[in-house]
């Protein structure tokens, strides 16, 4: 029996560091990170097809009335969504796949695809997280404080996630969040059909390759 990867899911309010954890995390582990879809102006510096798939409003409401997307949600006046069909082929292949999305986002995917490993990041405090948003230089005062103000409310829904990550410093957020990963491998409900399936006895590397 072919073994699933694992859908990873990193959010949590805007500043919190999910894309520098992200990027840490993919250096170091043979995880895939699937790129969003968005309507958002590229800014400086972002690619085409690596930091996301830049589309019209147009292009992006035709892909959702093509079901094209796991999820999606506006996020800021921009809409964001994960395309489904490569992440969930990815899955099927048994490659581990990390989504970095906004909170609705991730609420979404819990409802459709509850299997997933939901990971809450959290900042260090609510200073260090303005102050992570204004040194990015990208977002405008008014756009800072719809961002600030959010990431208050949004973090109420922490209790929805499975697991929660205080970005202190990049280096112990990946390694906490490698072993959640290693964890989530080992749990019962994931390796008992493996279990069940095995005519010859259990060999632990079969159980968890
Ligand atoms: P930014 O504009 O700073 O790149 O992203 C704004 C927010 O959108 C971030 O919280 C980011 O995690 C989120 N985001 C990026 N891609 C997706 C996606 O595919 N779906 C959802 N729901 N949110 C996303």
């Amino acid at each position: 029996m072919q073994k699933k990867g694992l859908l990873v899911v990193i959010s949590g309010p805007s500043g919190a560091g999910k894309g520098t954890i992200c990027k840490a995390l993919l250096e170091q582990n043979d995880f895939w990170l699937s790129v969003s879809s968005t309507t958002r102006q590229p800014r400086k510096g972002e690619i085409e097809g690596t930091n996301y798939y830049f589309l019209s409003r147009e292009q992006f409401e035709d892909r959702i009335a093509k079901d094209d997307f796991l999820e999606y949600a506006e996020v800021y006046g921009n809409y964001y969504g994960t395309p489904k069909s490569k992440a969930l082929e990815a899955i099927e292949k048994g490659q581990d796949v990390v989504l970095e999305i906004d909170i609705q986002g991730a609420l979404k995917v819990k409802d459709t695809y509850p299997e997933g490993v939901f990971i809450f990041i959290l900042p260090p405090s609510m200073e260090e997280l303005k102050k992570r948003i204004i040194n990015r230089g990208s977002e405008t005062p008014e756009s800072l404080m719809t961002r600030f103000k959010s990431a208050y409310k949004e973090i109420n829904y922490i209790s929805k996630y499975n697991y929660a990550v205080v970005n202190d410093t990049v280096e112990e957020a990946v390694q906490k969040i490698e072993s959640i990963i290693v964890a989530e491998r080992c749990r019962v409900d994931r390796v008992k059909e493996k279990i069940l399936d095995s005519k010859e006895g259990i060999i632990h590397e079969q159980l968890y390759d």
